[in-house]
């Protein structure tokens, strides 16, 4: 099933608590993340004199009865320090199940009973839900700058048929044309990548003339690297001005995909026997191929 989310914060650092809990939504069991909106200022709505507010929209795929989806989001708006006062007042964090499946319940309305009268959620909703009709009101939300789509993160790979990217912890294919494309693609910019594809490079050393940021719950420090625990850490520490590729392996491909606005793939015309893969592309469209003999460059965008 899939479920559209709103998040809003009007207390404390906003931006960064709303991506924390765009990150433990991705966390929850049986929760994939699809896809995360810009985030937007507005005007409090309903009880004025408090702070502004940032709002933002996320797409999920889950198979969680959605009550149960309920409790896990109000599971982590306690975490993140959500305190019930008064109603619609100034909160640290809301996250409310704005729409997909209909459900009504005592607990739970779906489509969100206020979403057509509330243009700080349909705006972002619909930034990531362009088939959702709907009209807007005229009030004013302005895009502001903090969400992780702001790193327009980019993911490169070699995949074989079946979007096999690896086995026994090598890449399937050495392509001579694949790998000048990829030196072309990320020299001069910052790539990301996990522990087990540092291991594949040549010595196991960082790529030359690149910002080399590893993602890696495990390893302390590197020299010519910069290591990150998280992906919160990595977004501190990403610069939205710079190109941004993500080039593995399937972990970390699976945490990002959901925060990337370009997928680089160079799909080979070959099945071979890969244990790891590159996530479903199905939240992009492919917008450019160019065919060689054996294989293909595709890009894919939003
Ligand atoms: P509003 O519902 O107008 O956006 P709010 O988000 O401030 O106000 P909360 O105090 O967060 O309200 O939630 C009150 C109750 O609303 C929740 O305990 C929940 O059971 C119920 N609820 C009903 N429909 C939804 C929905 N689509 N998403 C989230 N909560 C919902
Ligand atoms: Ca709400
Ligand atoms: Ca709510």
């Amino acid at each position: 099933m899939i479920y559209y989310l709103g998040l809003g914060a009007n207390l404390g650092g906003r931006e960064l608590t709303l991506r924390r809990a765009i990150e433990r939504v991705k966390k929850i069991p049986a929760v994939e993340l699809k896809r995360v909106s810009s985030f937007y200022e507005s005007e409090p709505w309903g009880v004025v004199n408090q702070p502004n507010y940032i709002n933002a929209a996320i797409k999920i795929a889950t198979e969680l009865d959605p009550l149960d989806l309920l409790d896990e989001l109000q599971r982590i708006e306690s975490e993140l320090g959500r305190v019930r006062r008064e109603h619609w007042g100034a909160r640290t964090i809301d996250i409310d199940i704005l729409y997909g499946a209909e459900v009504s319940h005592v607990r739970l309305t779906v489509p969100h009973k206020f979403l057509f009268e509330r243009d700080f959620a349909l705006i972002p909703l619909k930034e990531i839900c362009p088939t959702l009709d709907c009209n807007l009101r005229g009030d004013k939300v302005v895009r502001v700058p903090g969400s992780p789509i702001d790193f327009k993160l980019k993911l490169v790979a070699c995949v074989d048929k079946g979007f096999g990217l690896g086995k026994g912890g090598k890449l399937l294919f050495r392509i001579p044309a694949d790998l000048k494309n990829f030196r072309r693609l990320t020299l001069g910019h910052a790539i990301i990548y996990g522990r087990k594809t540092l291991e594949t490079f040549p010595n196991q050393k960082p790529l030359d003339s690149r910002r080399n940021i590893i993602l890696s719950r495990t390893l302390d420090g590197l020299s010519g690297a910069q290591v990150v625990g998280s992906v919160e850490e990595l977004f501190n520490v990403l610069n939205a001005a710079e190109d941004n590729f993500v080039i593995g392996g399937e972990q970390v491909f699976n945490e990002l995909i959901a925060y990337a606005a370009e997928l680089f793939l160079t799909v080979v015309d070959a099945k071979a026997q890969a244990d790891t893969f590159f996530p479903n592309v199905d939240d992009f469209t492919l917008t450019d191929k160019k065919t060689f003999d054996g294989f293909e460059f595709r890009r894919y965008t939003r």
